[in-house]
């Protein structure tokens, strides 16, 4: 092992359409940060929830990635060829006694005044006895996480805002929160760059780690980009996909956007040079404190 070691970052779309400009935004911070510093930078696509897939679009975001110049290192991780490392992970919470079927329905949750943000623990004396359909909670002790996010400053979240939570859904799907923390490590991610969206979940993946014992990455939970009301750019706001045609353009927004400055005569400057100027004088510092962006 070197004894400064390599920066490796990454981006981690779900393939749910294709590219919106919010998430072109993302990809680009995570990129630089990580190329700015010699790292590696690796694309993985989280798959994991059929229900939500959209056919066609894993391909349609590997063209958009790589048409505005976001090459990658390695092969693409797709989520869903890593099942059984999941269950592994599974099974070793399972035999540290963490682990507990919960039978909940969401009228169950619903009902009781705070658990839809709370879980109460009704199943934790539950065992895998069980064969009603059930999702699986890890159990969370009164712990208070804290972390120092590189733009957002401290960060502390204790367990008890939000309870034990799902790490495999009623449906059978292995929960984001459980596969990234996995992922991250399988792929030796040490700097997760992502949307500020993320920050509060952070802790309950710091808390995997913990248990699991794995090392936490660095984070830095960059500003989203909203639109005219506010809202965040998504699929679901129906945020237009990117448009392929002018790279360069939409990349010198990105910039601007990112608050990086780009001078004016780059303005028409092939996507390459672009790139190279950003990664030479990316400084993230000046998104401090931002937490949304009006997209243009
Ligand atoms: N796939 C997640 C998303 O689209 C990102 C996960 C992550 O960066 O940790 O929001
Ligand atoms: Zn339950």
């Amino acid at each position: 092992m070197p004894d400064t070691q390599q920066i490796v970052g990454r981006f981690a779309p779900s393939p749910t359409g294709p590219l919106h400009i919010g998430s072109l935004y993302t990809a680009l911070a995570s990129y630089l940060d990580a190329r700015s510093r010699q790292g590696q930078w690796l694309l993985r696509i989280d798959d994991l929830d059929t229900t939500r897939n959209v056919k066609g679009a894993k391909e349609q975001i590997l063209k958009t990635l790589e048409a505005f110049g976001l090459t990658w290192d390695q092969s693409v991780f797709y989520q869903s060829q890593h099942l059984d490392d999941y269950y592994a992970f599974l099974y070793q919470l399972k035999h540290q006694q963490l682990l507990y079927p919960c039978t909940c329905s969401r009228k169950t949750l619903a009902d009781s005044a705070l658990a839809s943000e709370n879980y109460p623990g009704f199943c934790r004396d539950k065992t895998f006895t069980e064969t009603a359909a059930h999702a699986i909670r890890i159990k969370t002790d009164q712990r208070t996480i804290a972390f120092q996010d590189s733009l957002q400053g401290l960060i502390t979240q204790p367990l008890t805002s939000h309870g034990d939570f799902i790490l495999k859904r009623k449906d059978q799907i292995v929960a984001y929160q459980f596969a990234v923390v996995i992922d991250d490590y399988l792929q030796g991610v040490n700097h997760v760059v992502r949307g500020v969206d993320l920050l509060e979940v952070t802790p309950r993946q710091i808390y995997l780690h913990q248990v699991l014992g794995l090392n936490t990455p660095e984070y830095m939970h960059v500003p989203v980009l909203v639109d005219s009301q506010g809202h965040k750019l998504s699929k679901q706001t129906l945020a237009q996909a990117v448009d392929a045609k002018s790279p360069e353009r939409t990349i010198f927004t990105l910039l601007g956007l990112l608050k990086q400055n780009p001078p004016g005569e780059l303005e028409n400057a092939p996507i390459n040079e672009l790139l190279d100027w950003a990664q030479r004088s990316w400084s993230p510092g000046v998104l401090k404190g931002i937490v949304q962006l009006p997209a243009a």
